[in-house]
């Protein structure tokens, strides 16, 4: 594949059909693979030669979905995982261990927020959470001599702030930290943030990747250049007992973190993607550039729409040019913000639920980025547990709704939240 255009990798990318060959990607529904010879198998156990020999390390069709996520996103390699949870986790534990730092913005997804914060804690790993809006000086202070790696999502779930990756990555590099972004609500579509500097990309191809609703998956992606032989990283420059001896930076080069991150997590930690859930994201980002137009252009309508709306007191979105992000969204993202939005009514926690109760096209699902529009309203669902004091402590007004706009015609998507909009 020559093509560096994003539309014709996300169809080609990948899998490339030789004469005869099924011109869908075959989904190899095995577990291991046949060899004929003891030494074949023994210099693939030693990473001496990249092969198939248990799907728990690597599998063709999850292979193939590597190989093409890694393209649209400009990196030397992909590793596919069974979740965006199982990504981030993947990445961390490759790179850090019992006594390091990491340093994550402060509004990132809260699956991420919990693993970091307590779970990866338990474990020994230490998070300080930066905020940011706070100058490069202040947050060069939250650098301790064990930080190992620094975190922010281009488009943040569900803050919708977004993440100024050049400014991050020069901050993470003068630290001799590399710098990993999840790109889940932005895609390779509408930012590449190995483009500005990032050394790591991750997914929840749960998303827009999939896009459809019907497969949870991960991805990390890595663009070659970290520098592992800084001093930082002696995993990365010491030999590996349990093969032979291997070093990988020394034997892999621009692929040590990858290789690293297949041959310890993947096979100690088991979090693979599986090759039916690698087919059905490969079909999902097959149409990923013209979905993600559709959702900005749809999305943009909406924001404008509800912005002006008298039962409306707030529209949260990037793209509006009240957003007081929307400086970084011109340089980040000019093709669009992706289609989720939130929002507050100004009759608080009821008229979240009436609105939600009156919706007929939208429906209430905990998901985002589908094809469908879904709304989400905190007070109500995920957060009802909560008095409407508690709900400020988190930032949430009982009035908060989230939307992810859908698919679907936008004279309907509109039609639908004006009558649910009169009723709330
Ligand atoms: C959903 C999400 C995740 C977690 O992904 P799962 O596939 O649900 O495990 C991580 N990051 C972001 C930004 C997300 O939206």
């Amino acid at each position: 594949m020559t093509s560096k255009n994003i539309q014709t990798l996300a169809i080609h990318g990948g899998y490339t059909p030789r004469n005869g060959e099924p011109s869908a990607l075959p989904i190899a529904q095995s577990t291991t693979f046949y060899y004929e010879s003891t030494d074949a198998v023994a210099r693939l156990f030693d990473l001496q030669e990249a092969g198939f020999f248990y799907s728990r390390l690597a599998n063709p069709t999850v292979d193939a979905l590597e190989r093409k996520i890694a393209a649209m996103e400009g990196g030397v390699g992909a590793l596919c995982t069974s979740s965006g949870q199982a990504a981030l986790f993947t990445a961390v534990i490759t790179i850090c261990r019992a006594g390091d730092h990491i340093l994550a913005s402060s509004t990132i997804y809260g699956g991420s927020f919990n693993l970091l914060g307590s779970s990866l804690k338990r474990l020994g790993i230490d998070v300080t959470f930066f905020h940011q809006n706070e100058s490069s000086e202040e947050i060069a202070r939250l650098f301790r001599p064990s930080t190992r790696l620094m975190l922010g999502e281009t488009i943040a779930n569900p803050a919708l702030t977004v993440f100024d990756i050049e400014r991050f990555a020069t901050l993470a590099h003068e630290h001799k930290v590399p710098l990993l972004v999840d790109n889940t609500f932005a895609t390779p579509w509408l930012c590449r943030p190995l483009d500005f500097g990032a050394d790591l990309v991750m997914h929840s191809t749960t998303k827009y990747m999939d896009g459809h609703a019907i497969q949870l998956g991960g991805v990390i992606v890595d663009s070659g250049r970290f520098d592992w032989t800084c001093g930082n990283y002696p995993e990365f420059t010491e030999p590996d007992p349990t093969y032979h001896g291997t070093v990988y930076t020394r034997d892999f080069g621009s692929m040590a973190f990858l290789v690293k991150a297949r041959a310890q997590t993947l096979r100690d930690y088991g979090c693979i993607q599986t090759p039916q859930g690698a087919f059905y994201t490969d079909l999902g980002l097959m149409t990923l550039p013209q979905r993600m137009d559709c959702h900005c252009r749809n999305a943009e309508k909406v924001a404008a729409f509800l912005e002006n709306h008298p039962k409306v007191s707030h529209v949260n979105y990037p793209g509006l040019a009240s957003s007081p992000d929307h400086a970084l969204a011109q340089k980040y993202l000019p093709r669009g913000c992706s289609g989720v939005i939130s929002f507050t009514l100004t009759g608080g926690r009821d008229a979240g639920a009436r609105f939600i109760d009156s919706l007929e096209l939208g429906s209430l699902e905990v998901h985002v980025a589908d094809i469908r529009t879904c709304v989400l309203h905190p007070a109500s669902s995920t957060h009802r547990q909560l008095s409407d004091s508690q709900l400020a402590e988190c930032g949430i007004d009982p009035g908060l709704v989230r939307i992810s706009i859908g698919l679907e015609h936008t004279d309907d998507i509109l039609a639908d939240l004006a009558q649910a909009l009169d009723k709330a």
